[in-house]
């Protein structure tokens, strides 16, 4: 009964570690309507799927994430009070 001993020990944790780049290489696609894979180019990234432009994030967090930069952002260097709006 021969056996093979010579199984690359390393297989599964290269498995991983490629599975785990595969999955945070998405952006999201407003065409696909969720986050997709996507081919890089100089100026933007586009969807491999139907080649509308990719985003980082969907839209709703892309305007959540616009909106909490304005709001940190200092307009003038003057700082600004901050309103109670938020119940922290
Ligand atoms: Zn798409």
């Amino acid at each position: 009964m021969h056996r093979l001993t010579n199984a690359p020990a390393t297989f599964c944790e290269t498995d991983i570690m490629e599975r785990t780049d595969y999955y945070e290489d998405q952006k999201y696609c407003p065409e696909c309507g969720q986050y997709v894979h996507y081919l890089m180019s100089v100026e933007a990234s586009y969807c491999i799927h139907c080649g509308e432009r990719v985003h980082l994030f969907s839209r709703d967090d892309w305007e959540s994430f616009n909106k909490s930069l304005q709001e940190r952002r200092p307009k003038g260097g003057r700082p600004r009070k901050q309103r109670g709006k938020e119940s922290a």
